[in-house]
């Protein structure tokens, strides 16, 4: 059967090889094994169903999370003369009857869904009158709690597969799995160990840079300009924050198109156009643009503020260079950028559970931003890849500066979040360490601890930056939400007691 797949990768798709990770899915589909397949974004999960669609006897039920990708993706594969079709609210009630009539009467191989279309009788009426080979669920991260985009109706899938009369073989699929998320999924949908494929995540022609301390917008402006015959995404926390970026372009004569949440549903559809037929080289964009979305030569990717995950933050800036060439990341970070975060997360209607666990990410995704390791292998480790080597390639491989002897400075630190029992913040206790006389310090006698004043040669904000890179190096474990209280980890108490030093760039105290 194997055969006719690579047979169908080259007449259909025009592929002459599988990318790493397809094969092994395909067979696992083809031999009817439930699998989980976790490749990065642009690694080509689609053609891990579409390819088995066509050679089952049946039909393939793809669960999307977004309606408003269904059609793009159900056009696409008509272009390609691939029988395919959807079925959702869009839908008129008489477009609906004729699709599933003509579904049961076997025109198509592949119908695409959201999840909550199991909760409706019709649906499952038709599921009874059809053979169902292969159920594929995309985007399959939005079944797990520890997902950066849990979905409730994901979670209700394995009870609807549960209670189908034959059980089709079930492919789940996702770019954004840590090992909590993976375990989920597996538990979920029963996957055997050996049928989990997990491609490698790195992406070579990707090169990661934060940029901290700098004017965002001259920063933006330049960079821009540098890249005026290039494709490129500019990603922003919030619909207000999409205007303001847009808004600085245009005052600088620099076209561009915005895409955000606020917006009718046919101004987003002319502006992603505009953007994948590159009538418009830059969009803005909250997250709310890219799911799905193909479009290969995309150069590179400004976050013009800090994500609040690394799953999203991985997820985003793997939409550049699907081609395969070399494509760029651009972090820019300021604090403000962790308050607004923070703001979004308590203003979410989340419960507390859930947004303690938003809280943890965030902090994840602050320490990217301070570390001064390589951010490849630092994203990779955080998806639960220890073995990738450093990238040569990102802005802290690339970094020139000397390493400077910090262990008598961390110490300095540590004794403080000691003396005060793990009881307060970075600002307290970089106010402690820089010899403040706030309310705060006076008001809780810490003017009288022996670490006052212990780096009064510092500035409290460089303090404060040192702190946040211990942080992100694992001396210093933050707990709590938004102003969240320092603690030691073991790595911290070798240092104080003298086994191992800590050495940083020269650059990482920023000046003031
Ligand atoms: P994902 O869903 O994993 O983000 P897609 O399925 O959208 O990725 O595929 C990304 C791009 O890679 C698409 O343009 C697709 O046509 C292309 N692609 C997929 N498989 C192959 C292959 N074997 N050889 C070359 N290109 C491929």
């Amino acid at each position: 059967m194997f055969s006719r797949a690579k047979e169908q990768l080259k007449q259909l798709f025009g592929y002459e090889t599988f990318r790493t990770g397809q094969e092994e899915i395909i067979k696992k589909v083809l031999a009817g094994e439930d699998a989980l397949g976790i490749m990065p974004t642009g690694g080509g999960k689609s053609i891990c169903y579409q390819i088995p669609a066509l050679i089952l006897p049946g039909v393939t039920i793809v669960v999307s999370p977004l309606i408003s990708l269904m059609k793009d993706q159900v056009d696409a594969l008509t272009e390609l003369e691939i029988p395919a079709t959807y079925l959702n609210s869009t839908l008129t009630a008489v477009e609906e009857r004729e699709r599933q009539a003509d579904i049961i009467n076997g025109s198509y191989k592949l119908v695409y869904i959201a999840p909550e279309r199991f909760e409706q009788p019709s649906f499952q009426q038709l599921l009874a009158s059809i053979q169902l080979s292969l159920i594929a669920i995309d985007e399959a991260h939005c079944m797990s709690q520890w997902g950066h985009d849990f979905r409730p109706s994901y979670l209700l899938l394995p009870k609807w597969i549960q209670r189908l009369h034959d059980k089709p073989t079930v492919l789940a699929l996702t770019a954004t799995a840590t090992t909590q998320v993976q375990q989920d999924l597996q538990d979920y949908l029963h996957i055997d160990d050996q049928n989990i494929v997990v491609t490698g995540f790195a992406r070579e022609n990707l090169q990661f840079q934060v940029k901290k301390g700098i004017d965002k917008k001259q920063f933006l402006l330049s960079y821009i300009s540098s890249k005026k015959q290039e494709s490129g995404i500019i990603y922003a926390s919030t619909r207000k924050e999409v205007e303001l970026v847009e808004e600085l372009l245009l005052k600088k004569g620099i076209s561009v198109t915005s895409y955000h949440g606020g917006m009718s549903e046919k101004v987003r559809s002319e502006a992603q156009e505009a953007f994948i037929y590159d009538r418009s080289k830059v969009i803005v964009a909250t997250n709310a643009f890219g799911m799905g979305i193909d479009k290969s030569n995309v150069r590179y990717i400004v976050h013009y503020s800090m994500p609040r995950t690394i799953e999203a933050y991985y997820q985003e800036a793997g939409r550049a260079g699907r081609d395969g060439e070399d494509s760029e990341c651009v972090l820019l970070f300021s604090p403000q950028d962790i308050r607004t975060q923070s703001f979004l997360i308590e203003q979410s209607d989340r419960d507390t559970e859930r947004q303690e666990m938003e809280f943890q990410k965030l902090q994840q995704m602050t320490a990217f931003c301070h570390t001064e390791r390589c951010l490849q292998q630092y994203l990779l480790h955080y998806f639960g890849d220890k073995t990738i080597e450093k990238c040569g390639r990102c802005s802290n491989c690339v970094q020139t500066g000397n390493k400077v002897d910090r262990t008598k400075e961390a110490q300095m630190v540590f004794s403080c979040i000691k003396r005060v029992r793990e009881r307060f913040g970075k600002t307290i206790i970089a106010q402690i360490l820089v010899g403040s006389s706030s309310q705060k310090i006076t008001q809780f006698e810490l003017n009288k601890l022996p670490t006052y004043g212990l780096l009064k040669d510092w500035t409290q904000k460089q303090i404060a930056s040192f702190i946040d890179l211990l942080t992100a190096e694992e001396y210093i474990s933050p707990t709590g939400n938004s102003y969240p209280t320092l603690s030691l980890t073991e790595k911290a108490l070798f240092v104080l007691k003298g086994e191992t030093i800590v050495e940083v760039l020269e650059t990482i105290v920023e000046k003031t």
